[in-house]
């Protein structure tokens, strides 16, 4: 058979990437590694939390990418790299070779980032920030917590995963409390003074959750220096709080196996070649995804599937011994302020002075004082977007 590609996590990067590979040439080998016997996707995971959707929404599974297209999937966590004889090791004491390597782990947490908060800590603080249990233990607590109750969501401070993710699910959780708990409060400590689209997550907050969400930005000492899971204080450096409901979402880094392959450098995570992907620091070895050094594009799953198409492609050019194709790359956030209340950021990415930079002109985010129609439609396009990437990357 052709050359092997082996690809370590199936999450957006990878999943995408094992399948494109087979689609673009069938006559490679292509292995997938993944720890999980299937995904939970964060996209549409704050729906979970809030009860609009089950987990099975957010499940996927990887038998259509063997059916279909023929790629080799084991459940297997890697746990070695070796780029000097192309060969990677699993815990369950497999060894792959292989000619060109994608790694696309997602991200992990720095814990103690923020004193107090560890492994541990998140199992009663959750931060629901990989999903799976995280999801159901934040969404278990606050159906338990009583009307009148405080929540608290930490987001940290950049870059992390998903920009606009921590502002979404405080509306989603918000309108949540409004319909079933309408005399708590809801308490978003940032280690920002801004945001990604926060314009209108503002506009949208000042219409429907003036009296429920508090935004206090790192300027007005909203950044959490510390927490005590046991008793459920959640501290910034000049206040002490005890809500009913701690959602904190520690500093990032590159999923743990990049790191300990060597492929992240002093900010936890991975420089590579802005066209190739490959990895600055290990020959043959491609980096995607949250876990990536990508110049403008954001740690979004969209990016992560962009970035694995690109990817792909230049892996078959380059085994081929041709010039890969210069980066185009995109992506689109939809964010839901409520159920039916949807906004969005779009960009087109190219290399300039060799980083991914956004193409001047060539999005654009969602208009400020649109009326009902036009956010309930974004809404409509929101969950059109998830099952169409869905079907892309898995199916
Ligand atoms: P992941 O999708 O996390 O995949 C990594 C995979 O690698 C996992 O399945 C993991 O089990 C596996 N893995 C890790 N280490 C190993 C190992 N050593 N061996 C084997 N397998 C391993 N993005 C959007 O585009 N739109 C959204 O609306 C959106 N909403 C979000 C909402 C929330 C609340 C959050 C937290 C994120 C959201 N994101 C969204 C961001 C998106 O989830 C990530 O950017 C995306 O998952 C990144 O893809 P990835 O392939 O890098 O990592």
């Amino acid at each position: 058979s052709g050359p092997r590609v082996v690809v370590v996590g199936g999450g957006f990067g990878g999943a995408t990437a094992a399948k494109y590979l087979k689609r673009y040439d069938p006559t490679l080998d292509v292995t997938l590694i993944e720890a999980a016997p299937t995904h939970f996707t964060c996209p549409f995971s704050n729906t979970v939390v809030v009860g609009m959707n089950d987990m099975s929404y957010i499940e996927r599974k990887f038998d259509k990418l063997t059916s279909m297209y023929g790629v080799k999937v084991f459940t297997d966590t890697v746990i070695a790299i070796d780029p000097a004889t192309k060969v990677v090791k699993t815990a369950g004491g497999k060894t792959f070779e292989y000619d060109r390597l994608i790694v696309s782990p997602g991200i992990d947490f720095k814990w103690n980032a923020i004193e107090g908060y560890d492994a541990a800590a998140a199992e009663i603080m959750p931060h629901a920030w990989k999903a799976g249990p995280q999801t159901m233990l934040l969404k278990k607590q606050l159906e338990a917590m009583p009307n009148g109750g405080l929540v608290v969501i930490a987001p940290p401070g950049n870059p992390f995963r998903c920009p606009p993710g921590p502002y979404e699910r405080a509306s989603l959780i918000a309108s949540y409390l409004k319909r079933n708990k309408p005399k708590s409060k809801l308490l978003i400590l940032d280690a920002k003074d801004a945001f990604a689209k926060d314009k209108l997550f503002k506009e949208g907050w000042e219409k429907m959750y003036d009296d429920i969400i508090e935004w206090v930005p790192a300027a007005k000492n909203g950044k959490v220096s510390k927490v005590n899971a046991k008793d459920g204080t959640v501290e910034t450096d000049f206040e002490k709080f005890k809500p009913a409901v701690a959602n904190i979402i520690p500093p990032q880094s590159a999923g743990q196996i990049a790191i300990s392959a060597g492929l992240a450098d002093k900010s936890g995570f991975c420089p590579v070649d802005p066209n190739t992907f490959e990895s600055t620091l290990a020959k043959n070895v491609h980096v995607i995804g949250d876990a990536a050094i990508a110049g403008d594009m954001p740690k979004s799953g969209y990016s992560a599937s962009s970035q694995a198409k690109v990817c792909a492609a230049a892996i078959i050019a380059l085994l081929k011994g041709e010039k890969p194709l210069p980066l185009s790359a995109i992506n689109t956030c939809y964010s839901l302020v409520a159920p039916d209340y949807g906004i969005s950021v779009a960009a087109v990415f190219q290399v300039k002075d060799g980083k991914i930079a956004s193409v001047p002109g060539s999005g654009g985010v969602s208009p400020l004082g649109a009326n009902y129609q036009f956010r309930k439609k974004e809404a409509d396009f929101a969950a059109g977007w998830y099952q169409s990437i869905c079907q892309d990357s898995w199916a």
